[in-house]
């Protein structure tokens, strides 16, 4: 017996029309000795419009505001309406066209997660029952993005988790993978809005997966990702607009070993939400880093590069660090706080800056990869305001203005524009 887990997003449950494609989809996927089960996601602009409502009725950004707990719980109640609309919808069209279906809420099964609300992490999948429903023909059919505290209380996993629930089904389930369908058919060597010859990979690696996501390829929610290469289960993007039975090869994201040639940059990614903070003329001593990224920390501020140098003065030193541009406010702030004891002279905040990165696993073994870069950017005249490396990724900080070039001088320098 094999099984298969499915998930469609929320474009791709959009209206009924859709709802019965997928319908199709799902039949197609059917063979003896294969049991399916199918996460979906709430229809497009759902998820949206019960936020909306809860901030209507007491929630964040009114005067009423509640905090905290006292808002979340009865947040997760209402924002976890919309998956379990598609489960029956789903059914219900998979039953039309003679494929026995069921819907499983998440307290069926139960999907049990920690408890907390609104960004609940998955705990454990108790896989028997819906296991041997599927495996006796019936297709299950399961929400995305939600489960059930130990008190049984229902819980959200935070934006774009139904793919976090599909990772999870398919690992307790010891499927044989877990195929995303989506509105793009597969990952991208860069974004296709700026290169025009990008391409599809046919395959990706976990690792270089997750440089991807969390660079802001929105393909795949990172923590599903994060759990993939954990449990190890095979993942495929693919595209749910296309007729069952028409080539959808989309991209396998799997485990390096897998993957027989290994490109020396697979990808370049880019992110605009980038904010440069410079502290100029800080003490030089020990203790001070540590001060100020504890501020920084208890801020909440997700710091990304950070560069330090030495001053031109005597026992001053240069720190510059990057944080989302929508925290840059915040980290300054907080900074401003511990200011005169920390000696810093000048705390400049520059937000037009962009990151761009090039990611690939045949880096760890190949010279040269960042002479590439440089002499890429140099060519184009980009100048660059800080560097970054880790094992299979270089990241450079740029001007915002010169992002499009970049990448574009990038995806070519390393040969990956397609014909
Ligand atoms: N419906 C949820 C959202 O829009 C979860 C998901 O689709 O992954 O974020
Ligand atoms: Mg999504």
């Amino acid at each position: 017996m094999s099984r298969l887990v499915m998930k469609f997003g929320g474009t791709s449950v959009g209206d009924v029309e859709r709802i019965a494609r997928v319908a199709r989809i799902v039949a197609s996927e059917r063979k003896p000795g294969r049991g399916l089960a199918v996460v979906v996601s709430a229809m497009a602009g759902e998820t949206n419009r019960l936020v909306a409502l809860t901030q209507g009725a007491g929630g964040e950004g009114t005067e009423t505001a509640l905090g905290g707990q006292d808002f979340d719980d009865e947040y997760d109640v209402v924002v976890s309406t919309g998956e379990q609309v598609t489960t029956g919808l789903l059914a219900l069209a998979l039953r039309r066209i003679g494929v026995p279906a069921r819907s499983w809420q998440n307290w069926q099964i139960p999907f049990r997660t920690d408890g907390a609300h609104s960004k609940a992490r998955i705990a454990d999948v108790i896989e028997e029952r819906i296991g041997a429903s599927m495996d006796e023909g019936v297709i299950a059919v399961v929400p995305g993005f939600q489960g059930v505290t130990d008190n049984d209380r229902i819980t959200t996993l935070g934006r774009g988790g139904s793919d976090t629930s599909a990772v999870a089904l398919a690992a307790a389930l010891k499927a044989e993978r877990c195929d995303i369908y989506t509105d793009v058919d597969g990952v991208y060597t860069t974004d296709p809005r700026i290169v025009q010859k990008a391409q599809r990979l046919e395959k990706i690696s976990y690792e270089e997966m997750l440089e991807m996501a969390s660079l802001g390829a929105k393909v795949l929610q990172t923590r599903s990702v994060e759990l993939a290469f954990a449990q190890r289960v095979p993942v495929r993007v693919l595209s749910s607009f296309v007729e069952p039975g028409a080539p959808n090869p989309g991209t396998i994201v799997c485990g390096e070993d897998e993957i027989v040639e290994k490109q020396v940059v697979s990808g370049v990614a880019y992110s605009r939400d980038e904010a440069k903070i410079t502290l100029l003329g800080v003490e030089d001593h020990p203790g001070i880093a540590a001060e100020i990224f504890e501020r920084l920390a208890d801020a909440g501020i997700n710091v990304d590069m950070i560069v330090q140098s030495e001053a031109r003065q005597p026992g001053r030193q240069n720190i510059l660090f990057t944080c989302p541009d929508r925290e840059a406010q915040r980290a300054v702030a907080s900074l401003e706080e511990v200011r005169a004891r920390l000696g810093v002279e000048e705390i400049h905040v520059r937000r037009d800056v962009a990151k761009v990165s090039v990611i690939g696993i045949g880096m760890k073994s190949q010279a040269g990869v960042a002479r590439t870069m440089f002499s890429a950017l140099a060519q184009k005249g980009i100048n660059i305001e800080a560097i970054a490396t880790s094992e299979i990724k270089i990241s450079v900080l740029i001007d915002a203005a010169y992002t499009e070039l970049a990448v574009r001088a990038l995806h070519t320098a390393y040969g990956l524009d397609g014909a």
